[in-house]
């Protein structure tokens, strides 16, 4: 993660509770491009007691061709989930240039193994609208972990996997995650890279095991969140 000191102002267009806890903000760009699966730093214009407390990172959950930037996220208790989830359309945030490269855009791509546990889909959710909208093939599986029945983006994944038949969704939940069972969900992961998006230790967890086995991975990690609230 790095981030340049040039911040841009946006505003919030509007809300929406997507499953459980997940809520996804919706604003104007700003001007701002990314490349689907890319992050950033929002920072809550107001003085928070430390830098937490203003200053989060989320992966843009909408596709570039989209033209709104969202972001999507577990509301908790935090001062800066609160203060987020009071914005009001119109409100702004300020958010640094996008980076990050938890992207696929290779083209014929190779395919690859996707595995998100709970907010981890949010990157997902980017990458694969734009390949579908740019023409793509979305030739790659996604396993879906999560801890219950609150599946956040499913309809539209499952309208996805009905579209495209070279792309696999499957939702998986109350399971502990481990590479042995991505394994076996997707034993092609071996000749493939994986992709992973989750809770950092999860992620970190995940990606030592299976590179143990010699498979690649690509990493995602979202600090904040663990075992027991991913
Ligand atoms: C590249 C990247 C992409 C991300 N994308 C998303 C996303 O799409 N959606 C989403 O919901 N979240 C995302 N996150 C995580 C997000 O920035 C917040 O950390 C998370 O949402 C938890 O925020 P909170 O306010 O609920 O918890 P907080 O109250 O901020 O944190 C909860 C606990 O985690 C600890 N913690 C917080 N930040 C860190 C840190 N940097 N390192 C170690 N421990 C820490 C705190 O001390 C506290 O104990 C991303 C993070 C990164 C780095």
């Amino acid at each position: 993660m790095s981030k340049g000191e040039a911040k841009t102002s946006v505003k919030l267009l509007s809300a929406h509770d997507e499953a459980g806890n997940v809520r996804t903000f919706v604003f104007e760009t700003g001007g701002l491009t990314w490349v689907a699966g890319q992050n950033q730093g929002w920072v809550l214009p107001h003085e928070g007691e430390t830098n937490d407390d203003n200053e989060h990172w989320f992966t843009v959950s909408s596709a570039p061709s989209e033209e709104t930037m969202s972001i999507s996220t577990r509301v908790s208790d935090s001062k800066y989930k609160q203060h987020l989830n009071s914005l009001k359309p119109g409100d702004t945030i300020e958010v640094y240039e996008m980076g990050g490269d938890f992207t696929w855009e290779d083209e014929p791509s190779e395919p690859i193994v996707m595995v998100a546990a709970g907010i981890g889909i949010t990157p997902f959710r980017s990458i694969l609208l734009e390949r579908e909208h740019n023409g793509k093939k979305l030739n790659g599986t996604l396993l879906y972990f999560n801890r219950d029945d609150n599946v956040p983006f499913r309809e539209l994944l499952e309208e996805l996997a009905k579209k495209h038949p070279e792309f696999k969704y499957q939702v998986i939940v109350g399971e502990r995650i481990a590479g042995e069972r991505i394994l076996e969900l997707a034993p092609q992961a071996k000749d493939q890279t994986v992709y992973l998006s989750g809770a950092k230790p999860m992620v970190l967890a995940l990606a030592e095991e299976l590179e143990k086995k010699s498979v690649k991975t690509k990493q995602d990690r979202f600090p904040g969140y663990d075992e027991s609230n991913y």
